[in-house]
């Protein structure tokens, strides 16, 4: 990790700004003296002579020189330099700027004259050419040191210290007193940006205040505390015996005095008796990579840096300083796992990952450094190597005559901070010469539910340039089933936990959820499916496609290729059988066992729906709501799905809904409904809690499948 102390920060702002474009001004009535000076400093600054304090006043005033320091002649006619001194010392506008007296008369008399006048310095005529540039470097320098400083020191919000004035200010601290224990503690507030938008940033600034003002007290002259930013603040205080931690860690749920609002959970973070070593950036970098670890976890307040955690940095500066001689040596491998047709069992496309074979660490897989490459911004270059990599073997797969699937990569969120990554991606496709429909694009879910602008627009346009958009990690985090509807993507990528812990609740949210997602006209693909059971309730659900260690895990290039090839073998044997119906169709065992209710008032409907379904159920009709209601009272424990037209007379659709909610018998039937699907009231059917929605005119593969897989499902519920 790249540690950046205050001298550092400083050094690149003197570096940034550069000696050459500073101005000395020189007042001396002696042609000679002047020349000698700019001889000695002319290499680095930029010269310009007044022979008076009056024509040194004029060029102050004209304000077309920015002048950095004065250097002043006392002696000298028209005005001379104690006049001038008390002149410009007066004046707000520039007695900022640092004057060193230039004298030929070595007496202490004149130098304390000066002194008081303001001069910050003085030099001896004749000049020693290496004193004079040292003193005017070092003047310059803390002259500017202090205007920096002055700039930043104070946080405006809190008045606190900021995060460059407190580093300082740790550094002071430490070095006066070398031998008191200090330990540094970050706080963070524990969802501050939900506070801001459901309160307002005025509260959440007096939350801000109330916690600066609280440090303050805690601390008195025992420590020192800033708001490194937003809502983070730092604080150093004595080791002692540790009573203040108590204090200080105490969060403040109830109302009190000043107390802006209730139940702000607060974290902390603390390394304790800071080593010396390090700078103050690397002692709160300790403190939050402690904190860190009990982010968003209920109930655990404060956690201490330790071994453990030293280890993890250790780890990741290994890491971080060999990352990029292993892009260039190919360190990095891109290894593919199949996604498969769920029906067919094929080969439908491939996800490529990235591996790590590192000379010396081994084999490393992606969770111990994508983390910390998407934290310093290298996973830019990483991902751009695997997206060229993927193309690289399509093109060539193209090339040699193989039967290809798409392969999808991943983009990972920092991504999207490189300027036209839309173009890059069209470019590196369009370069190599393959479709793009062959380049799948996963951008993880929580990219979707970024403020970030200009994000959502990029995603446009790479599906306008015709690449196809998996939303990764789908459920995993906050994104709302709304906000599908909105944005772009043809693929649900389900998250690995939907699949893994399946609980009941779990259950119907995943069968809901890929219902929805059909009726958007989404695929689904379902991640780490891992056995066989998981793979028959997500054919059940309708799930299209399925990734998971069932199938296949990860593989190499060359295994990869010979997968495919076997797969590609096995598809052409198969294209000889008849196509196979057998998803379709029910087993001839449970023929006739199931009843259907259909409720709908079209009698035209009635038919093409009880033809489909007579072949295999046993088939109910209902005029409209009430009639379905009496039938099911007169019939309990028969029927196994309801088929639901919305609009009829007597009681519609939603009323039967509304009223099958509050009958426990009836709400354990599956609701079908079927109605015109460019209605709103379709989506509102699958709130009000329809199993699932097909639209007019039915396709009879589609109805039959809804029907088999409710009544499946109905089952399932039953027997548990
Ligand atoms: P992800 O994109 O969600 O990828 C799926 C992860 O699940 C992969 O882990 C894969 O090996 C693993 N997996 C697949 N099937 C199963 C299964 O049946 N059971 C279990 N338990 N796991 C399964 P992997 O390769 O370790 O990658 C982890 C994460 O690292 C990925 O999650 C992705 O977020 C990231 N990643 C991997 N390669 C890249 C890359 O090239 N670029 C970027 N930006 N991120 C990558
Ligand atoms: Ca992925
Ligand atoms: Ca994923």
């Amino acid at each position: 990790m790249e540690y950046r102390g205050n001298n550092n920060i400083l050094n690149n702002y003197y570096e940034k700004t550069g000696r050459r474009r500073r101005k000395i001004l020189v007042v001396d009535d002696d042609d000679i003296s002047r020349e000698v000076l700019g001889r000695i400093l002319g290499d680095y600054y930029e010269m310009v002579n007044a022979e008076n304090g009056a024509e040194a006043l004029k060029i102050l005033r004209s304000k077309s020189h920015k002048i950095s320091l004065i250097l002043l002649d006392l002696i000298m006619p028209v005005m001379g330099g104690y006049e001038f001194l008390d002149i410009l010392t007066k004046d707000e506008g520039f007695s900022s700027i640092p004057v060193i007296v230039t004298t030929s008369r070595d007496c202490e008399e004149d130098e304390v004259r000066c002194l008081e006048s303001g001069a910050s310095d003085y030099v001896l005529k004749p000049y020693r050419p290496e004193i004079v540039r040292r003193r005017v470097d070092r003047i310059i320098r803390m002259r500017e040191t202090a205007s920096i400083l002055n700039m930043v020191e104070r946080d405006r919000l809190t008045g606190l210290y900021s995060k460059e004035s407190f580093y300082l200010e740790v550094e002071r601290l430490l070095e006066c007193n070398p031998d008191i224990e200090y330990d540094m503690v970050v706080a963070d507030v524990e969802k501050f940006k939900l506070i801001n938008d459901r309160l307002g940033t005025k509260v959440g600034d007096q939350v801000l205040c109330y916690m600066a003002d609280r440090y303050r007290q805690i601390l008195g002259d025992r420590g020192i505390c800033a708001r490194l930013h937003g809502d983070v603040f730092a604080i150093l205080i004595e080791h002692g015996d540790g009573s203040w931690k108590r204090t200080l860690l105490r969060q403040w749920n109830e109302d009190g005095e000043g107390v802006p609002i209730r139940n702000v959970v607060i974290k902390y973070g603390i390394y304790e008796n800071v080593s010396r070593d390090i700078p103050p950036f690397g002692m709160c970098d300790r403190a939050i990579l402690a904190l860190k670890r009990i982010k968003n976890m209920y109930g655990r307040y404060a956690a201490r840096y330790d071994d453990s955690l030293r280890a993890q940095l250790l780890r990741e500066q290994q890491i971080q300083d060999c990352m990029e001689e292993a892009l260039r040596e190919h360190q990095f491998q891109v290894y593919y796992q199949p996604k498969y047709d769920i029906n067919s069992s094929h080969i439908s496309g491939a996800e490529a990952l990235v591996r790590w074979k590192h000379p010396e660490f081994g084999f490393m897989s992606p969770g111990e450094f994508i983390p910390l490459f998407e934290r310093n911004g290298f996973i830019t270059q990483l991902d751009f190597y695997v997206w060229e990599e993927t193309c690289r073997n399509i093109k060539r797969w193209m090339d040699e005559g193989r039967s290809i699937v798409p392969i999808s990569v991943n983009i990972s969120r920092m991504d999207f901070e490189t300027p036209d990554l839309a173009e890059k991606i069209i470019n590196l496709v369009d370069g190599y010469g393959i479709d793009r429909e062959f380049l799948h694009l996963e951008i993880t879910e929580s990219v979707y539910t970024d403020e970030k602008e200009g994000l959502i627009e990029e995603i446009h346009t790479l599906k306008q340039s015709g690449f196809k958009i998996e939303m990764d990690d789908f459920g995993s985090g906050y994104s709302s089933l709304n906000m599908l509807s909105e944005i772009e993507v043809d693929v649900l990528k389900l998250d690995m936990r939907f699949i893994q812990e399946c609980t009941e609740n779990k259950r119907s949210i995943l069968s809901f959820v890929i219902s929805l997602a059909k009726w958007l006209n989404l695929v689904t693909i379902a991640e780490g499916v891992e056995t066989r059971e998981q793979v028959e309730q997500l054919k059940r659900f309708g799930c299209d496609f399925v990734q998971g260690y069932y199938y296949a895990k990860p593989m190499s290039l060359s295994d990869f290729e010979k997968f495919m090839d076997r797969d590609g073998l096995e598809q052409l044997e198969e294209q000889e059988k008849p196509f196979d119906l057998e998803i379709v169709t029910p087993e001839p065992s449970e023929v006739k066992k199931d009843t259907v209710l259909i409720v709908e008032d079209n009698g035209m409907n009635r038919v093409i729906l009880r033809d489909m379904l007579e072949p295999f159920y046993n088939v109910e009709e209902a005029l409209n709501g009430m009639e379905a209601f009496e039938y099911l009272n007169e019939h309990p424990g028969k029927v196994s799905v309801i088929l639901l037209d919305l609009m009829m007379p007597v009681m519609d659709g939603f009323q039967f809904m509304r009223k099958r909610a509050q009958e426990k018998a009836v709400l354990e039937i599956p609701v079908i409904v079927t109605s015109e699907s460019d209605e709103n009231s379709d989506l509102m059917a699958l709130r009000m809690g329809a199993e699932r929605f097909v639209g007019k005119p039915y396709s009879e593969e589609l109805l039959l499948l809804s029907v088999k897989n409710a009544v499946e499902h109905w089952k399932l519920e039953h027997r548990e």
